[in-house]
């Protein structure tokens, strides 16, 4: 491809709308444009990355068995009635009727299509398991869109959706795309982690995001140095640091307190955080430097809903404390496990942490349950080895999660098994979100002068740039140098256009494809070309006699910088 005829339109300042580097530099570098709020096209170099990451995905999804198919992307109301996710989803499922009065939506996800799909397609046993996947893009109302293609509106994702005749099978396809995943960033060169996260109901390890490693990340991760242990901050655990009863209530542990000089210090006083779960008033005792996770608070007491109550609600709690209402006020009181057999606590100066006013936890009756509440913090031990835990921040690119009978059930997705008998298809769902993947490629690899592409999802390999392009002579043998490239079927874009060195450079590094290869009258009068690693900055030179030869062996070193093997 020639730059003279390209549309890749490079702006030399960020657009003031960019907060972060990526959105900068691919309004910058001309590869996006945006339409509206959380909504872009994808210019021709942007779709280019697109693209290169979507071939690497479909091809582990065809080594791991999985079968693409393209489903619509406005869906029928009804079928999420079925599934009991028109009233849960909230206003990111943008929702409109048609014009014979129909509800519908755009899909935010497709769980209710493609188990619609197979619902009316797989009878028996012995058409499954099916692993069926899409590349296709989906529109979710974001309340907050930003970062340019990091959180969009509208954006492309491959979702996947696996049917197995019951939990083995379920959780061996789980494998698989977890394995494939593992593989898929591996060969994009992106320094990830996968990371345990919440499953709900379903529990167990049986549902794991993919980071991609960036301070910028919104997420946090946490790891243990010493061992595998890594989870989101959702899910991080925090140990138990004395024994709980199998009862729920204290157990009347006597060990040390691991507080020694006391005083009311936050940790030596504890508040009370009041919640609202599935109309049942909760409260929750923690130390006063510690927050609610509320995901765990919600897991623990399998509630669908949890929220944390409104100050009126607060307000009524108290008061009808205060005015001696016999009515229950809190239904259930709760505390983290960490206040397990502390005595010498400091309850916040609040009315409802009365009860707690200089209290024994262990044999303060009034607690229904310790349980792991709080979010888990730096440095707090590993709960699988002890050592102190490590936070980092990160990008979820991936997500993957065993539904179980979740879908099947609510909309009646069966088979018949080896006995004839009915039975539920186990389920399990797997997302990559492709565009925000270009974006936090950028977000890990850049510098002050642009983008640095991982060579296997970067638009162009190489730009070829022709300092001279009105000296016939120089531009006769650039000419030459990109025919020889095109025919070894490497990805160039040839920078031919009328413009001072100083721009291509510039537009070269800023495009940020791992190579570039300089010809000007200097360099040929030699016989050499000079070549430059984006990411390393390392320049070089090839012979123009032996130029094929010579760049194929620098392509290889390029590749192998980055720890990847070439397609
Ligand atoms: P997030 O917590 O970031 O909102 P999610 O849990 O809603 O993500 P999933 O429903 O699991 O995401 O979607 C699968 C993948 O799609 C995510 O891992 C992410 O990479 C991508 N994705 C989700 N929402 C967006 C968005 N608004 N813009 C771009 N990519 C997205
Ligand atoms: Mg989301």
């Amino acid at each position: 491809m020639r730059l003279s005829r390209y549309y890749a339109p490079t702006l030399k300042e960020s657009p003031a709308e960019a907060e972060v580097v990526s959105h900068k530099l691919l309004l910058r570098a001309g590869m996006i444009r945006k339409l509206t709020a959380g909504i872009y096209t994808y210019l021709p170099l942007g779709l280019r990355a697109i693209n290169k990451f979507s071939r690497i995905v479909r091809e582990e999804m065809d080594r791991a068995g999985a079968l693409e198919t393209l489903m619509p992307a406005v869906q029928p109301g009804d079928l999420w009635k079925e599934s009991g996710r028109w009233e849960h989803y909230g206003k990111e499922l943008l929702r409109f009727t048609d014009r014979h009065d129909r509800e519908s939506c755009l899909g935010p996800t497709h769980e209710e299509v493609v188990t619609d799909l197979v619902r009316h397609e797989i009878r028996s046993y012995r058409q499954l398991p099916i692993n069926l996947f899409q590349i296709q893009t989906k529109f979710r109302d974001e309340i907050r869109p930003r970062f340019g293609l990091m959180r969009g509106r509208e954006f492309i994702m491959k979702d996947g959706y696996s049917f197995d005749t019951g939990d083995s099978g379920a959780d061996a396809s789980y494998m698989s795309m977890y394995n494939a995943y593992n593989s898929i960033f591996e060969r994009v060169g992106l320094k990830f982690k996968s990371v345990s996260a919440d499953s709900g109901s379903i529990g167990g390890s049986f549902s794991h995001e993919f980071m991609v490693l960036a301070d910028t990340g919104e997420d946090t991760i946490v790891t243990c140095p010493d061992c595998t242990y890594a989870a989101n901050l959702e899910k991080a655990e925090t140990a138990c640091p004395r024994p709980v009863s199998t009862s729920g209530n204290a157990a009347a542990a006597s060990g040390p307190n691991d507080l020694d000089d006391s005083g009311d210090s936050p940790q030596h006083t504890i508040k009370t955080e009041l919640y609202v779960a599935d109309n049942a008033m909760v409260a929750v005792f923690l130390r006063q430097d510690r927050q609610c996770n509320e995901v765990k608070l919600k897991n623990f007491l399998g509630a669908v809903d949890v929220r944390p109550a409104t100050p009126e609600e607060e307000e009524k709690a108290h008061r009808d404390r205060q005015n001696g209402s016999t009515g229950k006020v809190v239904d259930k009181y709760l505390a983290d496990h960490e206040l397990l057999g502390i005595s010498d606590w400091i309850a916040e100066d609040d009315a409802l942490a009365e009860r707690l006013h200089h209290a024994d936890m262990d044999r303060n009756a009034r607690i229904d349950a310790f349980a792991d509440l709080r979010q888990a913090c730096p440095g707090d031990a590993c709960p699988q080895c002890g050592a102190p835990l490590v936070f980092t921040r990160g990008i979820e690119v991936g997500h993957i999660f065993k539904l179980g009978l979740k879908y099947s059930k609510a909309m009646n997705a069966t088979f018949l098994d080896e006995n004839g008998e009915q039975q539920f298809m186990c389920m399990g769902c797997y997302g990559i979100g492709i565009s925000r993947v270009i974006a936090a490629s950028i977000e890990q690899n850049n510098d002050d002068a642009g983008i640095i592409f991982p060579p296997a999802i970067a638009p162009f390999e190489v730009m070829l740039i022709n300092l001279n392009p009105h000296d016939e002579e120089v531009t006769k043998v650039a000419d030459f140098l990109y025919e020889t490239l095109r025919k070894q079927g490497t990805d160039v874009l040839y920078d031919d256009r009328d413009e001072r060195p100083g721009v291509k450079f510039n537009d070269a590094d800023l495009m940020g494809f791992p190579m570039q290869v300089t010809l000007g009258r200097k360099g040929m009068d030699g016989g050499m070309v000079e070549t430059k690693n984006r990411r390393t900055g390392e320049k070089g030179r090839l012979s123009l006699d032996n130029f094929a030869g010579e760049f194929s062996a620098w392509r290889d070193s390029v590749w192998q910088d980055w720890g990847l093997k070439q397609p």
